[in-house]
């Protein structure tokens, strides 16, 4: 038995769910609270079941049977983050080796009738077959390693200017945004060496922001020139319609924060986007390629993300996650499932 929250047509349940015997597991230590996840107990993101939560740090705890997992290669006690999402590998866009499987399995996102196991707001997180799994490495403490999942998908959001722009040429980067994601793309696009600057309108959200260390802040976008890539990291249509402002001549505008529907700009400057010759791209989910460099931007990084945590709830604690699920707040959660009594080796003792 694992004790589990259980979302279903817009309520979560804590519940007792029966283990199905699969043959690899983790004791889940923690779980990253996401945007998402606010979306998914809104019913933005479809009807459930399935157990919510995928910003996950575990323990590898069963391993019968390890050439059914990809990723590094663990022993039991290892501790991994996991790559959510899983492909199928057999339909038209993966054997086209497009990025997007159509029957892609998502932890904490996909429903599957029986059982209703899935995500890792859980005790343990019983893995399929085809999981990736990343170890941590050893100096990092559990709530950096948070980040690895959201990290990743702020690496694929700074390879899509890579790829489209020449580093060389880049001039600046905004980020726009300054909550747990802006703050991740940030933080990765200053490891590829980036001239980046973090821009929010909510004063109360960039002091915050600044908890993790020196931020290069723009106090203004108005006189801002030769902003070659702008990543919208608030999701709003007014972010979205600043940065094809913000852009310059053939520059790239990204599209990280909307993932549902949101209310359509009153009007919005198209035509920019042909006299500028704007690239525009969004992003939608995470490549799994991308956690080892996740996990290496987050040892790296002089920027200690882990700040901006404002809340450890227990996983027993449902109403509590329900509470904080339900109201936008600055900073971010984490749901604590099992003390982790393995690590850490002085960097985060609790
Ligand atoms: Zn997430
Ligand atoms: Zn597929």
């Amino acid at each position: 038995m694992s004790k589990a929250i259980i979302y279903r047509s817009g309520k979560l349940y804590k519940e007792d769910i029966e283990e199905d015997g699969s043959p690899n597991s983790l004791r889940v230590v923690q779980t990253g609270v996401c945007g998402s996840d606010r979306h998914i107990l809104a019913q933005r993101l479809g009807d459930g079941p399935f157990v919510i939560g995928h910003e996950v740090v575990g323990i590898v705890d069963k391993l019968e049977r390890p050439e059914l997992l990809l990723g590094d290669a663990v022993q039991v006690g290892d501790r991994v983050v996991v790559a959510p999402g899983i492909n199928c590998g057999k339909c038209r866009n993966c054997i086209l080796k497009r990025k997007y499987c159509s029957n892609r399995f998502v932890y904490g996102f996909t429903p599957f009738d029986s059982p209703e196991r899935n995500g890792s707001f859980a005790e343990t997180m019983e893995l399929r077959a085809g999981t990736k799994l990343f170890r941590i490495p050893d100096t990092m403490s559990d709530d950096r390693a948070s980040f690895a999942e959201i990290m990743a998908c702020a690496v694929g959001a700074i390879e899509k200017i890579t790829d489209a722009a020449n580093l060389s040429d880049l001039g600046k980067v905004v980020v726009l945004g300054a909550g747990p994601a802006g703050l991740c793309v940030y933080t990765a696009a200053k490891f590829y060496g980036m001239d980046v600057y973090l821009y929010d309108i909510n004063e109360e959200a960039l002091a915050f922001a600044k908890r993790v260390g020196p931020l290069h802040i723009a106090e203004s976008l108005d006189q801002m020139e030769g902003v070659s890539a702008v990543i919208d990291c608030a999701g709003s249509a007014k972010a979205f319609t600043q940065a094809v402002e913000l852009a310059d001549i053939g520059g790239i505008v990204i599209e990280f924060g909307a993932f549902v529907p949101a209310a359509a700009p009153a009007s919005f400057p198209f035509w920019l986007i042909c006299q500028k010759d704007l690239t525009i791209r969004g992003i939608s989910e995470t490549y799994d390629r991308n956690f080892p460099v996740a996990l290496r931007v987050l040892q790296e990084s002089p920027l200690q993300l882990e700040q901006l945590f404002t809340e450890r709830i227990p996983l027993d604690e449902l109403d509590r996650i329900v509470q904080y699920l339900e109201k936008p707040a600055i900073g971010k959660a984490v749901v604590i499932s099992n003390l982790n009594e393995l690590t850490i080796k002085g960097e985060h003792l609790r």
